[in-house]
C-alpha cells in the first residue's frame, strides 16, 4: 500500500485516483473546485463514466479514497503527487493553456514537506516536466527533495476505468531512473507493458499518439467523402482494410470527426508546438481542416434535401462527443446545432445524458424527453453520436413522428437499403 495524493478531480484525476485505491493505495484527491469536492464527499458524482460511481463508493467507504480541497491535507505524508489538472486550448495560439498545471505546481511546492514524487498525468507541451520542477524548487520551503516524472494518460471517456486497469501500455518519463522505476511498481500488477523514457520523449508520446489517431479519423472521413463521389460504401471499404495487419481496424469510422476534450486541443496544441520550433506540420494542418468539414458536410446533405433550411425542424439525436458520456467539450452536436440555427433552422435535440450539460452550451435549442419526441413533425433527423438506444429505435415508429422521413445518419449507424425499405430518405457518410 502506498500513500498517493492526486490533484484535479476531473475526467483524468477522478479515475486515477479511483483507479489507484482500487489497486489497493491510500489515495487523496484534491481539487479547488469547493462545490465538485462536497458533492464527491456527500457521495455524488461530478461527471457520468460507466463503472466509476461504485468503484468510488467501495474504495470510499473502505477507507481508501478520500477528498479534499486542501493541499495540506492531500499532500500529508504522499510518495507521489499526481498532477491532473486541465490543459484547455489557448483561444489566440491553440497552444496549451498551462496556468492550472503551474498553480497545481506552485501549490504542491508550497507545502513540499517530505521527499516524493510529482508525476504528471496532465497532457502537456514538451518542457512542461522541466518547468514544473523549476517552479517547485523555486516555490519550496523546505530542502525536501522531489523528481518529476512525466506519465501520460491514454484512457478514454466512456471506457476509462476499464482503460486504467487494462492499459496497452503505461509510459513514463523521468531524468531521474529511480523516480521512474518507483512509478512504474505502482504499475506492476496490471502485467501491461511500461515504456520508461526522459521526460520529453514521454510527453511526446502522447501528442504523436493523439495526433496519429486524428489523422486516422481525418483518413477514413477523406475516404468517406471520395466514396460518395464515386459510389462506394466506406464502412466495407474499412473494413476491408481492417483486417490487414499493417493497418489494423480501430479509428476507421466514417462520421462527424473526432471531438472531446483532447483530439481537437492535442492536435492544435502540436501543431503550436511544431510551428513555434521551425517545423512545418502540413499533415495536422490537414487532419484540423478535414475534422471540422465533416460537420459542414452533414448540414449540406440537409441542404441537399431540403433546399433552403430556413424555417426547416431539425432534430439531433446525441449530443455528446460521444456515446456513453456527457462530455460535451469540442462536440460535432455544438458546430453542427450552430450552422442550423445560423441557417435559419429550429433544433430539436436528445442525448441520453449530456442534455443538462449541453444546456450550457446550447440553451436555445429545444431539449427533448426521447428521440421520438425530438423527431416529432421534425423535416428530418440527424445521427450526432451513436449511442447504443439509437440503434434500437422502432424506426416505423420514429418515421410516423417525423414531418418528412430525412435521416442524416452521421454516424454510419444504419443500413441505407433497410431505411429506404422502410419509407426513410436516407444519407449515410460515405456510403448509400
Ligand atoms: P477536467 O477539466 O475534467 O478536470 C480538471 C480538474 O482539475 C477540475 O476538476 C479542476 O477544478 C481541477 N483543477 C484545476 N486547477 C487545479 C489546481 N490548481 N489544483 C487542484 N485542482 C485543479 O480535465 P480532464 O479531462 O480530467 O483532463 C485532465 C488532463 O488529462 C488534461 O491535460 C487532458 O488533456 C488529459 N487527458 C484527458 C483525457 C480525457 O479523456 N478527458 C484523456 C487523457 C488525458
Amino acid at each position: 500500500m502506498r500513500r498517493l495524493c492526486v490533484i484535479g478531480t476531473g475526467y483524468v484525476g477522478l479515475v486515477t485516483g479511483t483507479f489507484f485505491a482500487e489497486l489497493g493505495n491510500q489515495v487523496a484527491c484534491v481539487d479547488v473546485d469547493r462545490a465538485k469536492i462536497e458533492l464527491l464527499r456527500s457521495g455524488g458524482m461530478p461527471i457520468y463514466e460507466p463503472g466509476l460511481a461504485e468503484l468510488v463508493q467501495r474504495n470510499g467507504a473502505m477507507g481508501r479514497l478520500s477528498f479534499t480541497t486542501s493541499y495540506a491535507e492531500g499532500m500529508r505524508e504522499a510518495e507521489f503527487v499526481f498532477i491532473a489538472v486541465n490543459t484547455p486550448p489557448t483561444a489566440e495560439s491553440g497552444g496549451a493553456d498551462l496556468r492550472y498545471v503551474e498553480a497545481a505546481a506552485k501549490s504542491i511546492g508550497q507545502h513540499l514537506d517530505h521527499d516524493l514524487i510529482i508525476v504528471n498525468k496532465s497532457t502537456v507541451p514538451i518542457g512542461t516536466g522541466d518547468l514544473v520542477a523549476r517552479i517547485v524548487e523555486r516555490e519550496r520551503k523546505t530542502d525536501a527533495r522531489f523528481s518529476v516524472v512525466s506519465n501520460p494518460e491514454f484512457l478514454r471517456e466512456g471506457s476509462a476505468v476499464a482503460d486504467c486497469l487494462n492499459p496497452d501500455r503505461v509510459v513514463l518519463g523521468s531524468g531521474d531512473s529511480a523516480a521512474g522505476e518507483a512509478v512504474a511498481a505502482l504499475y506492476l500488477s496490471l502485467r501491461r507493458p511500461i515504456i520508461i523514457t526522459d521526460l520529453a520523449t514521454a510527453e511526446m508520446i502522447k501528442y504523436a499518439s493523439n495526433a496519429m489517431l486524428a489523422a486516422r479519423i481525418s483518413f477514413i472521413n477523406e475516404m468517406a467523402e471520395i466514396c460518395e463521389a464515386l459510389g462506394a460504401d466506406v464502412k466495407q471499404v474499412a473494413l476491408g482494410m481492417g483486417y490487414d495487419k499493417r493497418i489494423g481496424e480501430s479509428f476507421l469510422e466514417a462520421g462527424l470527426g473526432y471531438g472531446g476534450s483532447c483530439f481537437p486541443k492535442d492536435v492544435k496544441a502540436l501543431m503550436h508546438m511544431a510551428s513555434t520550433h521551425g517545423c512545418h506540420p502540413q499533415l495536422l494542418q490537414a487532419v484540423e481542416d478535414i475534422n471540422s468539414d465533416q460537420r459542414r458536410r452533414a448540414v449540406d446533405k440537409l441542404r441537399e434535401e431540403l433546399g433552403s433550411l430556413e424555417g426547416k425542424t431539425v432534430a439531433m439525436l446525441g449530443l455528446a462527443f460521444k456515446p456513453n458520456t456527457d462530455d460535451m467539450r469540442e462536440a460535432a452536436s455544438v458546430d453542427i446545432a450552430h450552422m442550423l440555427q445560423a441557417a435559419g433552422a429550429r433544433v430539436k435535440a436528445y442525448d441520453p445524458v449530456a442534455a443538462g450539460v449541453a444546456k450550457g452550451l446550447l440553451p436555445d435549442i429545444e431539449y427533448c424527453h426521447d428521440a421520438y419526441q425530438a423527431a416529432q413533425d421534425s423535416d428530418a433527423v440527424m445521427i450526432v453520436t451513436d449511442w447504443n438506444e439509437f440503434k434500437q429505435l422502432d424506426l416505423p415508429r420514429l418515421k410516423a413522428a417525423m414531418r418528412l422521413p430525412l435521416i442524416v445518419d452521421g454516424r454510419n449507424i444504419y443500413d441505407g437499403a433497410v431505411m429506404r425499405e422502410l419509407g426513410f430518405t436516407y444519407r449515410g457518410t460515405g456510403r448509400f
